[in-house]
């Protein structure tokens, strides 16, 4: 893992440091970037899509505030980096991808390093995954409009969903708990995130 990412962030989180410690983040990148894997910077991994920053990730998902046996969706695959770090928090982690070969590295790799409980989906995102829903939680690692009606409907009552949501190059990262049919959105700060493509995000 990348030294110093925690103290910057200010968090104090030993559970989230040992679960990140346990990812190999050199095996989600192409090797010949393998030497960049542990600085703090978002990298390459086709199809002009990124792995997130690991400060990006160790916000998001301490943010996200997962419980063990939480009912997981994540939406933007990607390289499976994010992935395998919620992978250590449930039993039951739903993860959705609108690039098929990114979501068939990350499902061949992730099962490579032993991970059985993720349940992949290659198509849009932006939807969610109607039929395991409602979830504990929410994860979106693409950069939506809004929050979108779908997945706000497949958030559980007393759920919380961490989206980044602004324009296509510049977002706000929010965190949206729900409380009955009251949706509370607290802004956790500035992120870049590549654009959520899709029904309830944007044009290609
Ligand atoms: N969390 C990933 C990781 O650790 O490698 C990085 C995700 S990358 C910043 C965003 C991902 O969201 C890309 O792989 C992109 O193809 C995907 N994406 C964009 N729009 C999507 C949609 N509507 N449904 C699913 N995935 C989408």
């Amino acid at each position: 893992m990348v030294n110093g990412i925690w103290n910057r962030l200010g968090i104090v989180n030993e559970e989230l440091k040992a679960v990140m410690l346990a990812v190999p983040r050199h095996l989600f990148v192409d090797s010949a970037l393998a030497a960049q894997a542990y600085t703090d910077k978002s990298l390459p991994i086709g199809a002009e899509q990124t792995i997130s920053q690991p400060s990006m990730v160790a916000m998001m998902t301490n943010a996200l505030a997962p419980n063990k046996g939480d009912k997981i969706l994540e939406i933007g695959t990607g390289s499976g980096y994010q992935t395998a770090i919620l992978a250590g928090y449930t039993p039951r982690l739903y993860t959705v991808e609108r690039v098929a070969a990114l979501s068939k590295r990350a499902q061949g790799l992730l099962e490579q390093l032993g991970y059985r409980n993720v349940i992949y989906k290659i198509g849009d995102g932006s939807l969610g995954w109607e039929s395991w829903a409602p979830y504990d939680r929410i994860i979106v690692t693409a950069g939506a409009p809004a929050v979108t009606a779908k997945l706000k409907q497949q958030l559980a009552d007393g759920g919380r969903m961490i989206i980044p949501c602004g324009d296509r190059e510049t977002q706000q990262l929010l965190c949206v708990d729900r409380s009955g049919d009251q949706f509370r959105e607290t802004e956790l700060g500035d992120c870049r995130f590549v654009p959520l493509l899709g029904k309830e995000g944007w044009e290609k």
